[in-house]
């Protein structure tokens, strides 16, 4: 399945969450068996070989594509999650992310010390959301892999954002604009 085919699967919908938004969804793409499969495959490829210990996913929809990624590079899944969801032990992190602000959370033994870590999550915008993650995880003192997303929004720099914090990020499909 090439990028354009991928990207044809992917439904846009404008003023969603807010008037100015164009929310680029994914449903349509893991609703499709060859478009779910295709984009676990290529998320997961660029990392086959590099010795991953955990993959580290974003709530909500980083936790579908990190698990399947996971399960792909044989290794297991930790969930960084919205304020209040998660039972045990956490650390937060402050974030801002295109739409909105929050705070994201990690289990505090989620993460063994110095284990290698890839970020998982669907998109990245302006970076905020992805940026907070690699904090959290650089508190648990993981070393990060790599930051893996379905689409970039090249618009809004997240990956440049990301990246001079020293992570470097791999993206299926861009979309102009936001
Ligand atoms: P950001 O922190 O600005 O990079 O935003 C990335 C996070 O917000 C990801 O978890 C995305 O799922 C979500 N997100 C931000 N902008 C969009 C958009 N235009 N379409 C779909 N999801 C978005």
């Amino acid at each position: 399945m090439t990028k354009a085919d991928l990207k044809a699967l992917v439904r846009t919908i404008p003023d969603y969450p807010r008037p100015g938004i164009m929310f680029r969804d994914i449903t349509t793409l893991l609703g499709n068996a060859k478009g779910l499969s295709a984009c676990v495959d290529q998320l997961a490829a660029p990392y086959r070989e590099s010795a991953v210990d955990a993959v580290a996913g974003i709530e909500a929809r980083g936790f579908i594509l990190g698990g399947a990624v996971a399960d792909r590079l044989g290794c297991g899944f930790v969930p960084i999650r919205k304020q209040g969801k998660l039972p045990g032990k956490t650390i937060g992190q402050d974030y801002e992310l295109e739409y909105g602000a929050g705070v994201i959370e990690i289990h505090t033994d989620a993460i063994a010390h110095g284990a290698r870590v890839l970020l998982v999550d669907d998109l990245i915008a302006t970076g905020g959301t992805a940026a907070a993650a690699v904090k959290l995880l650089r508190k648990l003192d993981a070393e990060i892999v790599g930051a893996a997303f379905v689409i970039d929004l090249p618009d809004l720099k997240g990956r440049s954002r990301v990246e001079a914090m020293g992570v470097e990020c791999y993206t299926l499909i861009e979309f102009e604009g936001d």
